[in-house]
């Protein structure tokens, strides 16, 4: 589904993401863990088209999709859902999600997808109406990966899902993010909390300084010392 091979970011002089390589099969949910400044983020917006890389290729599906503009790249399947949740907070949760399907002509298809989203998240239905800015934290995260559902990915890039919720909403969205994957859609998932994400995830990656330093299965890293040392709080 996604192979990137030998990446790397600038940013002038920051040199943010080091030869990385990395894959997302069909069917996957991969994790790419590390701390703050860790090149998580650079490396969806490569990927994405957010940014250029200065080197090395990202390939969907077989496809050189490597420094695509972005719009290109979501019109493939490849939907980046971005941190900090970005949801417009004066239109409805309604209109929220009408926004994920900008790129599709289509109006039957836009309302069986916002049906399929109001399905799989009924606190988004109960609330369709509702100012998106007025919503809890939790529910504004599910917003905005209804949102991206809207848009139809194949493959679905989450940066920091369970940033700023409570254990118990952290859990609700890990489990969202599992039901997507189950009906058929790969996620590349950026987690700090790898201990959620490792729950979830099939394999994973983690960065350090740009690079990848560690990759394997999910139970592999989890019974990792290095992993339990640095990301999984010691325990
Ligand atoms: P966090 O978990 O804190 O979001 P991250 O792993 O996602 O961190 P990035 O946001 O990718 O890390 O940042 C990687 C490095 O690139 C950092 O040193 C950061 O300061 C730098 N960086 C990120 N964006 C820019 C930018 N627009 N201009 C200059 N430097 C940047």
């Amino acid at each position: 589904m996604l192979e990137i091979s030998d990446l790397d970011v600038h940013y002038d002089s920051v040199h943010a993401v080091r030869s990385l390589s990395l894959s997302v099969g069909a069917g996957e949910i991969v994790a790419l863990l590390g701390n703050n400044g860790a090149g998580k983020t650079t490396t969806l917006s490569a990927i994405s088209g957010l940014v250029r890389p200065s080197g090395g290729k990202v390939l969907l599906e077989g496809e050189d999709i490597t420094g695509r503009p972005a719009h290109k790249i979501t019109s493939r399947g490849l939907v980046h859902c971005p941190e900090g949740r970005r949801i417009f907070s004066t239109l409805t949760v309604h209109d929220n999600l009408l926004l994920g399907g900008y790129l599709l002509r289509d109006q039957a298809e836009l309302h069986k997808r916002t049906d399929r989203v109001y399905d799989l998240l009924p606190r988004l239905a109960e609330r369709r109406a509702q100012q998106g800015g007025t919503l809890s934290g939790g529910e504004q995260q599910m917003l905005a990966i209804g949102r991206a559902l809207v848009t139809g990915p194949r493959l679905l890039l989450l940066d920091e899902p369970s940033m700023g919720l409570a254990p118990l909403v952290v859990a609700q969205v890990m489990d969202l993010i599992a039901d997507i994957n189950a009906a058929g859609t790969a996620v590349l998932l950026v987690e700090q909390n790898a201990t959620a994400a490792l729950k979830i995830a099939h394999r994973g990656y983690v960065l350090d300084s740009g690079q990848s330093t560690l990759s394997g299965t999910a139970d592999s890293l989890r019974s990792d010392p290095r992993v339990i040392e640095a990301y999984l709080g010691g325990a």
